[in-house]
């Protein structure tokens, strides 16, 4: 078979950790030196990347299975720090974590901080809030357990149930990390049933600049190589971008998983990193593809 072998190859940026995704490795890390014979955990993954959790396991930070009841989980474990997610985390679970003899290391994003004090002052000002997110991850759980009552969680519009709000101008906030398309969207939708409906920015720069960057690519280029784990919201908002545009994509962690073979039928690849994807995982990436073009 005949390959191409000069590749025209563009790079997606920016690429490597967000802010977020550092502040919250950098967290963990001081947090152990700091306290280096104290035992450290993470409730689930600190990011959605495997290869940061075992970085963070090396460093004898430990990551806990969720999906035990948090008492259940800590009960047989030494005191220590627990430190939750990127994510961020509700405050009834930060008050357990203290009641049950641990110290509380919040990692939440600062930009996702920001939209939760955000949410507090609407509903402080008796605004109800139209959440748009995605059902069960981490950052949807945590905002909807701020007010269960006046947030009310929007996945699908097609299967939302028109809400009978006394309040004539609601808010509308989204899920950092959802495609800023689909955040606009989903606002319009909502707009015809809700008149007095308020877009409330809350998009994360860092992720949509990639989003719009490789929007941008997509008409230059035939296929796309997504470089990201495969729990990675993110990652996943960038091959149904890529899907979307009617290309072909790769969704690969690391370099072991990519067939060469494969991505060299095509002339004109670009590269993208998720926003949790360690920077030297995705200069690997580029490494060897720089080997069949440029
Ligand atoms: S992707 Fe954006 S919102 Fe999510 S952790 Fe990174 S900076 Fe924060």
């Amino acid at each position: 078979m005949c390959y191409n072998t000069f590749m025209k190859i563009t790079v997606i940026k920016p690429y490597g950790f967000c802010n977020g995704v550092v502040y919250a490795i950098n967290l963990a890390i001081k947090t152990r030196v700091s306290n280096p014979q104290t035992p450290i955990y993470v409730w689930g993954p600190l990011v959605h990347n495997h290869l940061v959790i075992e970085q963070l396991t090396r460093n004898n930070i430990i990551t806990l299975d969720q999906s035990t009841p948090l008492k259940e989980l800590l009960k047989p474990l030494d005191k220590g720090f627990l430190i939750t997610s990127a994510h961020g985390v509700s405050e009834d679970i930060s008050k357990k974590i203290k009641m049950l003899g641990f110290k509380h290391v919040d990692a939440t994003c600062p930009l996702i901080k920001k939209m939760h004090i955000q949410i507090k002052k609407e509903l402080a000002d008796n605004h109800e809030i139209l959440f748009y997110g995605q059902k069960n991850h981490a950052e949807c759980l945590a905002v909807l357990s701020i007010d269960s009552e006046h947030i009310h969680p929007i996945y699908d519009y097609q299967k939302s149930t028109k809400l009978l709000l006394k309040d004539k101008s609601p808010a509308y906030f989204a899920q950092t990390t959802m495609i800023l398309n689909d955040s606009l969207n989903m606002y319009h939708s909502l707009k015809q049933d809700y008149d007095g409906l308020r877009f409330i920015a809350a998009n994360c720069n860092a992720t949509s600049t990639i989003q719009n960057n490789l929007i941008t690519a997509l008409p230059t280029v035939d296929a796309v190589i997504v470089v990201g784990d495969k729990t990675s919201n993110n990652a996943e908002n960038l091959i149904s971008i890529v899907k979307k545009h009617n290309k072909t994509a790769f969704f690969i962690e690391t370099i072991k998983d990519l067939n060469i073979e494969s991505v060299l039928k095509y002339e004109k690849v670009a590269l993208v990193s998720a926003a949790s994807t360690p920077n030297d995982i995705f200069e690997d990436v580029i490494k060897t593809l720089s080997k069949f073009g440029d």
